[in-house]
This record gives structure tokens, C-alpha cells and sequence, in this order.
């Protein structure tokens, strides 16, 4: 009989279920989206129980839809990372609403621990930067914030969580208040080398430890989903973070493998093995995955504009009708003459770091169109792509051929190409464009013993692309050097 596996993926816009089959094929899927709150400027929220309401929803629509007498044998969660909650262990009824992980509202806070000098013990145990993207300055800011909290919470009665931990405590009604080692690992307060939350952090940061989920591997049975819900219960066998999710479902399993995700902006992660690289390039060190006792690192680094700068084409200069186009666009030039683009719409990431740049246009003529800034664009997430890739394989002083990519962006053929070009190395776009979710719910197979070994995974994984490089060395460096020679304009500029 053919056995399912059921994952949600909670992401920041939407919320999705997948139903995978022993085969490791997906059977079914479906998606909601959900408000998203900016009470003020560089705050973003988010609403704890409309992000469980659409949860909700998702499951019922895939459960509704299974052939009748079937049921997931096995469920995992994956979810958008850094996002903080506080809850009433009473009620599972947030004390303030979801502050997102682009959410900047401690970013003083974080300037101001910077400047007292704690930002190398920091990085020392939890491989993250000062940085408001984590969470526990937004715990900190709740407990600071909501009158009465910090009382509440040394008297054990409210619960912190990362959305998964939310979602595992609605599930379970209430039952369980667990985490897994990869979101635990995204909130400066988990020690990354003794795998256990940090006392020293926890001071720092002046949160109390009566808040803190358990935190468990990311294949380990974290309690099941109540039968009162969907009629039946389902053991709950993954939790993983999104970023680490598709790097499952990319199978990026052995040290030296990256993935790349373009989405809104474009997420890189390299599996380093039990090997924990101190990044020299200002890159995260990040638990990939804990999973049958075996704990495996990542470097990872991101860069904020890849898809929003196509968006912008669309929407801000209004030169093409839908982001689709930019692939015949740039395709219709033999080269984007000269003009380049630094979509420093938000600052650079890594590995440039200037959270002061501003998007920036070069190398304009009389004979420039909309097809060199199109294409210029388009190159501009290649070039972001090869940049931090370099200062990966520095860091880790490996070389690799092989790049994997998925996200809405990766539909784009015309940049798989340039890609390939840039960096002399092979890119592949997996089959599966929903990697998160696929990679959560292989694990859920792993972890209820229906699939034995993560390695073994590969017979999964299938791609429908690989793209070579065509362009010479000698072009690649100087079109490579024309762009470095931008962004260091774009910083210059930037400096008052
Ligand atoms: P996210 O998960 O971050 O919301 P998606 O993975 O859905 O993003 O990717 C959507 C982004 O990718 C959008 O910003 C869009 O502009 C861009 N995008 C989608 N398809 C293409 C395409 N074919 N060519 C260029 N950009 C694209």
C-alpha cells in the first residue's frame, strides 16, 4: 500500500501543504496567502493565529483530497526563520503579534551591543552576526515592551517560539513546546559548538530561560497532531528551518554542496559536513541539519535583491508588463553594451556588507534601452551569485562545479545561462521548484523509519536543466571586474 507524507511550509507571504508519496513524488499541493502588517517604518508583523488559521487550511484542502482511506503516515514542518513569538501557555494566544525576521526595529540595540564589544563572543558561539534579523533582540523588545511580560515569563506562564515551535504547540493542543537544532540555531541564543542553549546569551540578551522550547534533532518525533483536528492524528517526524528544508530537498547532503533559492533575494547555503567554518567574509555558520545523532554545518550568505529588482522593472519603472519577459528581453541583445545595474535597493549583503548603498545604474548612453537594463539587471543576480560564492569557497578553501537552483527566479532560462557563465561552473534547477516543503517532507519519511538514510534520499532527486558555461575565461574577468568596479562606485557614493 503506498504509503504518505504530509509538510507545511510556512513562509513569510504563504503558507503551504504538500503531499509526498513513499516514492518520493508529489502527489498534491496547496497554498494561502496571509496578511502581512507595517505598523511603522522597517517594522513588519505578522498575526499568530491567522499564520495557524492558514495552516489550517492548507492541511484540510491536501487531507480533503487524499484517496479515500489513505492517510499521512508522517508530517514535518518547515517554516520561515528568526521570527519570534511569545504566547500564553494557557490560551496559545500571542502576548503581541509575529515580529518578522525583516523586521528593524532593534537595529540601535544591536548597534549599541556591537559598540560595547560583543559581537566576537556572539559570533564565536552561534556563528550569526549583531543583527535585528535574529531573534533574540525581538524577544527582548516583546518583554521590554508589553507591560507585565517580563514578570510573566520568570513565572513560566508565556512560551517564546520561532514560528515552527508556534505551530508544533497548535498542532499538539498545547502538548509540546519544542524547536529543532536549525531554528534554535537562528536566534543567537543557541550555542552552535555544545548544541544547547547559551547561558551567557541568555544574560546578554536579558531573556529568561522559563521561555525556552526544548530543542530536539531534526528528524526526532516531536509529538503528534491532535485527531480532534483532522479526524485522525499524524506523528509530527520533522521540524527544520526553510533555508535548511531545501537543502534536503536539493539533495545537498555531502560537504562542498551548495543550493542557491531565488526568490525576492537570493539565499545561498553550502553543506560543510561536521566541519564548523568561521567565516572570514562576514557569511553565517549555521547548523544544516542534525539527523540520526549526526549534526552537519552550512555556511550561508545572502544577498537582498534578486527577484524585487525584476519586480521593480515591472513595477517601479513600468518597462515590461510581467517579470516573465526579461528572459526574451535580455536574450534580444548580444550584450547589455555596457550598462550596469547595483540593485542596492536595500543595502548590499554579503559578502559587500554596506547597509548604506543605494541601487545604482552605470555605463548609460544614447543607445541605451530597455533591453540593456533589463539584461543588466538580470546580471546584476548572477554577479551577486558569483560574489558570494567566491568568498564560500575561500572561506571553506574548496572548489565545486556544481551549483543547484530553485525559486521563482530560477524559471528564468536566460539567467541559468549567464549563471553558468560568470562562474565557469555547471548550474542545475531541480525538477521540483517547492524544495522546502519536498525537503521537510522527505525528512518526515526519515524520521518515521519509512526512508533509512538521508544519503539515500539521492534516488529522489531528479533535475530538468544543466546549463554550461560558452562564454571564455578572459570575458568572464573582465565583465566580473566591470562589476566589482560598480559596486565600489555604489559604496563610494554611499559614504557621506
Ligand atoms: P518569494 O518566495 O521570495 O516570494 P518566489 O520564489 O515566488 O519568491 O519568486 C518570485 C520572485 O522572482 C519575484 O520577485 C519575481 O519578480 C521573480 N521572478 C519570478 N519569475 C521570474 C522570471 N521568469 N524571470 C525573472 N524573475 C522572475
Amino acid at each position: 500500500m503506498t504509503q504518505y507524507l504530509l509538510a507545511i511550509d510556512q513562509g513569510t507571504t504563504s503558507t503551504r501543504a504538500m503531499i509526498v508519496n513513499d516514492q518520493g513524488q508529489v502527489i498534491d499541493s496547496a497554498q494561502k496567502e496571509f496578511p502581512q502588517y507595517f505598523p511603522r517604518s522597517g517594522w513588519v508583523e505578522h498575526d499568530g493565529m491567522e499564520i495557524i488559521r492558514s495552516v489550517m487550511d492548507v492541511v484540510g484542502q491536501v487531507l480533503q483530497r487524499l484517496p479515500v482511506g489513505a492517510w499521512p503516515m508522517a508530517m514535518g514542518i518547515t517554516n520561515q526563520r528568526e521570527t519570534t513569538l511569545i504566547w500564553d501557555r494557557k490560551t496559545g494566544e500571542p502576548i503581541y503579534p509575529a515580529i518578522v525576521w525583516q523586521d528593524r526595529r532593534t537595529a540601535d540595540y544591536c548597534r549599541q551591543l556591537k559598540q560595547e564589544g560583543h559581537e566576537d563572543l556572539v559570533r564565536e558561539k552561534t556563528g550569526l552576526l549583531l543583527d535585528p534579523y535574529f531573534s533574540a533582540t525581538k524577544i527582548k523588545w516583546i518583554l521590554d515592551n508589553v507591560a507585565g511580560s517580563r514578570t510573566r515569563a520568570a513565572k513560566g506562564e508565556l512560551a517564546f517560539g520561532t514560528v515552527d515551535s508556534f505551530i508544533l504547540w497548535h498542532l499538539t493542543g498545547g502538548r509540546v513546546h519544542g524547536t529543532d537544532v536549525t531554528n534554535a540555531s537562528r536566534t543567537l541564543l543557541f550555542n552552535i559548538r555544545d548544541m544547547a542553549w547559551d547561558r551567557d546569551l541568555l544574560q546578554l540578551f536579558e531573556v529568561p530561560p522559563e521561555l525556552l522550547p526544548d530543542v530536539h534533532a531534526c528528524d526526532h518525533h516531536f509529538g503528534d497532531m491532535e485527531r480532534r483536528l483532522f479526524g485522525q492524528a499524524i506523528p509530527i517526524t520533522a521540524i527544520a528551518g526553510d533555508q535548511q528544508a531545501s537543502m534536503i530537498g536539493q539533495d545537498c547532503v555531502h560537504a562542498g554542496q551548495i543550493k542557491c533559492t531565488y526568490g525576492t533575494g537570493g539565499f545561498i547555503m553550502m553543506n560543510t559536513g561536521d566541519t564548523l567554518i568561521q567565516s572570514k567574509n562576514r557569511l553565517l555558520t549555521t547548523v544544516a541539519y542534525e539527523i540520526q545523532g549526526k549534526v552537519t554545518y552550512a555556511l550561508e550568505g545572502s544577498f537582498f535583491s534578486a527577484g524585487s529588482a525584476v519586480s521593480w522593472l515591472r513595477d517601479g519603472l513600468k518597462i515590461i508588463k510581467n517579470v516573465k519577459e526579461t528572459d526574451a528581453i535580455a536574450r534580444s541583445i548580444d550584450s547589455s553594451n555596457g550598462v550596469y545595474m547595483v540593485p542596492a535597493f536595500t543595502g548590499l549583503g554579503a559578502p559587500h556588507w554596506d547597509p548604506d548603498a543605494k541601487g545604482s545604474l552605470f555605463g548609460l548612453s544614447r543607445g541605451t534601452g530597455v533591453a540593456e537594463i533589463v539584461r543588466a539587471t538580470l546580471e546584476s543576480v548572477g554577479f551577486q551569485t558569483a560574489d558570494l560564492i567566491d568568498a564560500m569557497k575561500q572561506d571553506a578553501n574548496i572548489s565545486f562545479d556544481v551549483l543547484k537552483v530553485d525559486g521563482g527566479m530560477a524559471q528564468n532560462e536566460w539567467l541559468l545561462q549567464f549563471l553558468t557563465d560568470i562562474m565557469q561552473i555547471d548550474i542545475i534547477r531541480s525538477r521540483i521548484s517547492e524544495t522546502t516543503a519536498y525537503g521537510v517532507a522527505l525528512l518526515a519519511g526519515l524520521g518515521s523509519g519509512l526512508f533509512n538514510r538521508v544519503n539515500n534520499l539521492s534516488i529522489f532527486y531528479q533535475y530538468v536543466d544543466v546549463k554550461q558555461s560558452v562564454i571564455s575565461i578572459k570575458e568572464m574577468t573582465r565583465q566580473r571586474g566591470n562589476w566589482k568596479r560598480a559596486v565600489e562606485s555604489t559604496s563610494y557614493y554611499a559614504r557621506k
